[in-house]
C-alpha cells in the first residue's frame, strides 16, 4: 500500500489544537498538495483549500469522528424514487442495501462498532446486533434526548466506530473528548490505522509504503498495467523518483486498487495515466459502472449553549465532542 502521509503510531497523537488543526499534523498542507476550486466548469478554477482529508497511513478514519451509520434502504434507489435532478448526475446504486448489509455487519465486527441495534425505529433490518454496548451518554446528550422527546422525536445512541470495551488489544475510549479531527491515543477509535491495517500486516502479505506519493499509473494499451514501473513515489530518501511494483508487475500481479479520497482518485483517474491518455474507467470502478463524475460529501457542525448545567451538575466542556453523547 502506498501512502502520500507519513505512518503514525499513537505515541505521535497529541491535544495540540494549533498544530492538528492550523498546521495540519494529519492533513492535507495546502502547499504541498493544493487545491483549487470553481463553482461552475465555465469558471477559472482559483487555488483555495477546498477539502480536507487525513494525510497519513489510515487516511481519514485516523482523525474522523467515528458517527458509523450505515446508509438506509432508499439511499440506493432515490433517483428511481424521486426522479431526476436538475444540474446533477443522480444515479440508482448498481447494488441495494441487501447486497450491502453483511458487508455493513463484517466491518461492525471485524473494527469494532458500539451501538444500540433496534433503538431507532427508522434503522435498515441488520443481520446481528452491534458487537458491543453503545458509548455512555454525556452531559449534552442528556439535555438532548430530553428536549427529542419533548418534540415527539425517537432519540437514541448513535451508532459509533469506537470501542466502548477493550477489544483486540486496544482500549476501550477513555472520553478524553478529543475525538474530530483528531488522533486516538489509546487506539479506541476504530480507524483502519488502529483496527484494519496492524490485521492486514500480521498475514504477511501487506506492506505498508509511507511517504509515497502515487504520481501516476501507466497503463499498456490494452488497458492492463504495464510491465513496466507503474508508480512513482517520493520516498523519505530524498525525493527520488522510484518505480514501485515493478517487482508486482514482473510475478503477474499488477493490479491496482485506487482509494486515494474522492478528489485524488479522480486526478489519479482522469490525468494521472501516461502517454496522455486517461485511465480507462474499469481501473477505478472495477467490474461497476460508475458515474464518470466523482462526488464527495460536505459537512457540516452545529453550536449551542446551554443555560446551566445538563443534569444539575457543570456546563458541559465547550469541547466536548456532540457525537459521543449525540442521541439522534
Ligand atoms: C473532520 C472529518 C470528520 C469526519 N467524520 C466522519 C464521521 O464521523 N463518520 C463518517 O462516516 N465519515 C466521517 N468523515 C468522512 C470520512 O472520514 C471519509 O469519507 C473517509 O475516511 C474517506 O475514506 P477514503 O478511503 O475514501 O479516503 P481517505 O481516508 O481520505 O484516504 C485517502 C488516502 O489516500 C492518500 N492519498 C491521496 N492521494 C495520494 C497520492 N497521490 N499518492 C499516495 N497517497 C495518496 C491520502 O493521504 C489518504 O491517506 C469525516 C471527515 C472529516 C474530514
Ligand atoms: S474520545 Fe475516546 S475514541 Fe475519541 S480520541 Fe478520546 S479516547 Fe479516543
Amino acid at each position: 500500500m502506498l501512502e502520500q502521509g507519513p505512518y503514525l503510531t499513537e505515541e505521535d497523537f497529541v491535544h495540540d489544537e494549533i498544530k492538528v488543526i492550523n498546521e495540519d499534523l494529519l492533513t492535507n498542507k495546502p502547499k504541498l498538495q493544493p487545491t483549487s476550486f470553481r463553482k461552475t466548469p465555465n469558471e477559472k478554477a482559483k487555488p483555495q483549500r477546498a477539502l480536507v482529508y487525513g494525510r497519513l497511513v489510515g487516511g481519514t478514519s485516523v482523525h474522523f469522528t467515528a458517527n458509523f451509520w450505515r446508509f438506509h434502504e432508499i439511499d440506493f434507489v432515490e433517483r428511481s424514487k424521486i426522479g431526476p435532478v436538475a444540474g446533477a448526475d443522480l444515479r440508482d446504486w448498481p447494488i441495494t442495501y441487501a447486497d450491502l448489509e453483511p458487508y455493513y455487519t463484517k466491518v461492525e465486527w471485524e473494527i469494532g462498532v458500539s451501538g444500540l441495534a433496534g433503538a431507532s425505529p427508522f434503522d435498515p433490518p441488520r443481520s446481528k446486533p452491534y458487537p458491543m454496548p453503545p458509548l455512555p451518554v454525556k452531559g449534552s446528550g442528556v439535555i438532548f434526548e430530553r428536549a427529542a422527546r419533548k418534540l415527539g422525536w425517537h432519540p437514541f445512541p448513535a451508532p459509533m466506530a469506537i470501542l466502548s470495551q477493550p477489544r483486540a488489544g486496544r482500549s476501550a475510549c477513555v472520553n478524553c473528548g478529543f475525538c474530530l479531527a483528531f488522533g486516538c491515543e489509546v487506539g479506541a477509535k476504530s480507524s483502519s490505522l488502529a483496527a484494519a491495517i496492524p490485521v492486514a500486516e500480521k498475514t504477511g502479505r501487506c506492506e505498508i509504503r509511507p511517504n509515497s506519493y502515487v504520481h501516476r499509473i501507466e497503463m499498456d494499451s490494452n488497458g492492463r498495467i504495464s510491465q513496466r514501473p507503474v508508480f512513482f513515489g517520493y520516498g523519505n530518501g530524498g525525493g527520488k523518483r522510484t518505480g514501485l511494483c515493478a517487482d508486482f508487475a514482473a510475478e503477474g500481479q499488477a493490479e491496482a486498487a485506487v482509494d486515494a479520497g474522492a478528489a485524488s482518485s479522480a486526478r489519479l483517474r482522469k490525468n494521472g495515466h501516461g502517454r496522455g491518455e486517461r485511465m480507462p474507467a474499469q481501473l477505478a470502478s472495477g467490474a461497476l459502472k460508475i458515474t464518470p463524475e466523482p462526488f464527495t460529501g460536505s459537512g457540516g457542525m452545529g453550536y449551542g449553549l446551554e443555560r446551566g448545567g445538563s443534569n444539575g451538575l457543570a456546563p458541559a466542556r465547550p469541547e466536548t465532542p456532540i457525537s459521543h453523547s449525540t442521541l439522534v
